[in-house]
């Protein structure tokens, strides 16, 4: 196999990142790291600046809202980067569990997040993490308009087949990883998915703290293409070319 793109990952996650980092290139891996708030967007691009085969976005994870974690402080700091950050994410709405008590916040936040992008300019690519509120997402997103002047890539998609259908037929993006796969219902969503619009993911390391190594990221990526490809009736060969088209197109989305 070729170069394979992670197009949803969160590299400062790994303990040894920076070791990670360099061995990357080597193993042709290509990358958008999503963050979780903006002061890790500024220092990842700092710490991994020598690493061009690793993009970051700009980041207000859902989770991060819902906790309280994230202040006025921090709101203004992801407005001021705006202006010199193609690649969003990850940002979203999240109301499994507790969560969902922090619903009318969350929205509050993402609206704010989405009116500072459209204000600094749209043709970006925008990294959505939605769980148990695909649908309020969506009415947000064509509320505002975003889906018409952004790429959108929803990162493994929970919803319904009825949200998969109204998210596809906006034209964004899905990228797929390993845990997707795991379940019939994400197994279903990832074979539904039109292939003009798919992407591979890792969403790895999943915690903060976590080991990760560029061997286990190879490999993950390479059983994720085989298992969607399996799932999918294709060869892994030609899914392997045809993701690598998406995930080429969607980095040199206009603006980015
Ligand atoms: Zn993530």
């Amino acid at each position: 196999m070729d170069m394979l793109y992670d197009m949803h990952c969160h590299l400062d996650f790994a303990d040894e990142a920076d070791q990670v980092a360099q061995g990357s290139a080597q193993a042709r891996i290509e990358a958008l790291s999503c963050t979780v708030v903006p002061t890790s967007y500024v220092s990842d691009q700092d710490r991994f600046a020598a690493y061009e085969n690793i993009r970051f976005s700009l980041g207000m994870h859902p989770w991060w809202v819902a906790d309280g974690r994230v202040s006025e402080v921090d709101l203004a700091h992801f407005e001021s980067l705006l202006a010199d950050a193609p690649f969003i994410g990850e940002i979203g709405l999240d109301f499994a569990g507790d969560r969902k008590k922090s619903k009318e916040h969350q929205i509050a936040v993402l609206t704010r997040l989405l009116q500072a992008i459209h204000g600094a300019g749209d043709g970006r690519v925008i990294t959505f993490h939605a769980v148990h509120a695909a649908t309020p997402l969506m009415d947000l997103l064509d509320d505002l308009g975003t889906f018409e002047c952004n790429q959108c890539l929803f990162h493994w998609f929970q919803g319904s087949p009825e949200e998969l259908s109204r998210a596809v037929a906006t034209g964004a993006a899905f990228s797929v990883g390993k845990r997707m796969l795991t379940t019939e219902r994400g197994e279903r969503i990832a074979a539904a998915i039109p292939e003009a619009q798919l992407l591979l993911e890792t969403d790895e390391p999943a915690h903060e703290g976590s080991s990760w190594s560029v061997a286990a990221w190879r490999q993950q990526l390479e059983e994720t293409l085989i298992s969607l490809a399996r799932l999918r009736g294709v060869s892994p060969l030609s899914l392997e070319a045809v993701i690598l088209r998406n995930a080429q197109a969607l980095l040199a989305h206009p603006s980015t």
